[in-house]
């Protein structure tokens, strides 16, 4: 199989997962914008060179560190229920391999990801830099204090997961812009939440689907 049938197939295995978890997740399919996204980014250049025949594969993958790329369909639906518009500035907590990160750069007009972990923080900025993706920032440090320099933030994506919502980063939202943050113990299943800030800074919470993520940590 070439690499644009396997994109392809991960595209259809995206389509399907959404179909079957419509019932969680109150969406039927991915916004056409964000499919298109999946499409462009290579998935393949965001994995381990040994891992590169699974790339495509509908499953987290190990990057080093203890740490994981994310699972292609969880990708796409954090990203989906984000709604991502054009002139969008948003924070991503926990860059890991930088695929998160590249998916959102086509869909918005900055990112600026954090990362703890030093080595993958280097990693992902080279990565990114060498891929050409111009409009994302990757720093390093905790970022369960967000990045105040950069806020506030139309949307706010976590993909590790934590014990409680970082109230900090609430504070770094604006108006109208939604959180994304897998929330529970670490290690066993989690819930994902969409946070939603409105006109009057008062925050609704939905839970989207049960998930595992690896661990926020502290620095
Ligand atoms: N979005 C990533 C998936 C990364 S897995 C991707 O597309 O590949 C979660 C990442 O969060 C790990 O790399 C982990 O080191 C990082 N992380 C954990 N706690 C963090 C924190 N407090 N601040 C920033 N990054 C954190």
């Amino acid at each position: 199989m070439s690499n644009r049938q396997k994109i392809d197939a991960m595209l259809q295995t995206i389509d399907i997962e959404y179909s079957y978890t419509k019932g969680f997740t109150g969406r039927s399919s991915l916004l056409p914008e964000v499919m298109e996204a999946m499409r462009l980014v290579s998935r393949q250049d965001f994995v381990p060179p040994n891992l590169a025949a699974m790339a495509y594969e509908n499953t987290p993958l190990p990057i080093g560190k203890g740490q994981t790329i994310s699972q292609p369909f969880i990708v796409a639906l954090m990203t989906d229920l984000l709604c991502p518009k054009k002139g969008d500035v948003i924070l991503e907590v926990g860059a890991g391999s930088g695929y998160q990160a590249a998916i959102l750069s086509l869909l918005v007009r900055q990112v600026y990801t954090i990362e703890i972990i030093p080595a993958l923080a280097e990693r992902a900025r080279e990565l990114l830099q060498r891929l050409g993706y111009g409009n994302i920032e990757v720093r390093q440090g905790d970022g369960y204090n967000g990045w105040p320099e950069y806020a506030p933030f139309d949307g706010i994506i976590v993909t590790a997961a934590a014990a409680h919502v970082p109230p900090i980063l609430k504070e770094q939202l604006k108006s109208g812009g939604k959180l994304i943050i897998p929330v529970g113990s670490p290690y066993v299943v989690q819930e994902l939440l969409v946070q939603e800030k409105d006109e009057k800074g008062i925050f609704s919470t939905r839970n989207v689907l049960p998930v595992s993520f690896v661990p926020l940590t502290r620095e």
